[in-house]
């Protein structure tokens, strides 16, 4: 069984990056947000992480004929369809302790043919879909996969600020916007999402919680974490496959190759020497009443979390 690793937990928490670095260690393929793939690549024809459109791109034509006998031989149609009926958040408790869906199993086997795929094109032992959304890790159970999720947390007040933000989506052609959330909604997209990440473990799925504060404060300790939680030899005794982070008087920098991810974040075009930073702008930019908000609405999870109550600069 292909061994698969699920980047989740709520957008703007650091799962781009976090992919970005793991796709530099050896063993591990990188997929980019698989649960995109349907209509931003097979329908829309958007960019691979390595910039060539989706029907360019060479590693993805040779996944496509492993796992389907061609991309021809899916309706995307049909699995957006399914996604509709199966994979939305109000469906989690449905997912999590009723009778299953029908078409769920139909609709985590496009994914796990996906992986397979992959792992059978690159040779690795390991895949990463950072797809995110929690509904999606529930249906993977369903998958003939070894499922194991990685649950990113980051402070509720900096994945809000990231939220009320302009961000371009270099891939469009149009340059589209990503979405945009006021304070108050992505403070409560975030309670929802963590908890159902939380119920996830508790249901028996292997998951380990990263916070992004943590793995930018020292990403080599948090991914020799992680290499133990894929399974994969550990990197303890020579750091060789660490490398590719190196530590500089303001901090690490990465030095990020090429990567065939399917969709995400724009971080995920970018190659060369990269600095590892906190973005903490909110604690100066995030005005202090919805700081407060988004705190007050996120107080029991912050807490259990580790994360101080009250942040910012005033
Ligand atoms: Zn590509």
């Amino acid at each position: 069984m292909v061994r698969v690793l699920f980047l989740g937990g709520l957008g703007r928490s650091g799962t781009t990056l976090l992919e970005r670095l793991l796709g530099q260690l050896p063993g591990i393929t990188p997929l980019g947000e698989v649960v995109h793939l349907w209509q931003r690549d097979l329908r829309d024809d958007e960019r691979c992480g390595c910039g060539d459109r989706f029907s360019a791109c060479g590693f993805w034509q040779k996944v496509g004929v492993e796992a389907f006998g061609g991309w021809d031989a899916v309706d995307p149609q049909r699995v957006l369809d399914l996604a509709d009926k199966v994979e939305r958040t109000r469906f989690i408790p449905r997912l999590a302790f009723g009778r299953r869906p029908a078409g769920v199993e139909e609709y985590a086997a496009h994914y796990a043919k996906i992986y397979n795929g992959a792992a059978t094109v690159t040779g690795a032992s390991v895949v990463v879909d950072s797809s995110k959304h929690s509904a999606l890790a529930y249906c993977l159970r369903h998958a003939e996969i070894d499922l194991r999720v990685v649950h990113v947390v980051r402070d509720s007040r900096g994945v809000a600020y990231s939220w009320t933000k302009k961000v371009t989506r270099p891939e469009t052609e149009k340059n589209e916007q990503m979405t945009q959330y006021s304070p108050s909604k992505s403070a409560l997209l975030w309670n929802a999402h963590n908890a159902s990440f939380g119920l996830l473990g508790r249901l028996g799925v292997p998951l380990l919680r990263v916070r992004y504060e943590e793995l930018l404060a020292d990403p080599k300790a948090t991914l020799r974490t992680m290499i133990r939680f894929a399974g994969l030899p550990d990197a303890e005794q020579d750091g060789q496959e660490l490398s590719f982070l190196r530590a500089t008087d303001e901090g690490y920098v990465a030095d990020l190759g090429p990567a065939h991810s399917a969709a995400g974040n724009p971080m995920r075009f970018t190659i060369g020497t990269v600095p590892l930073r906190r973005d903490e702008a909110w604690r100066r930019s995030l005005p202090k009443g919805q700081r407060r908000l988004v705190g007050a609405l996120t107080a029991p999870l912050l807490s259990a979390y580790g994360y101080p109550l009250l942040g910012g600069t005033t």
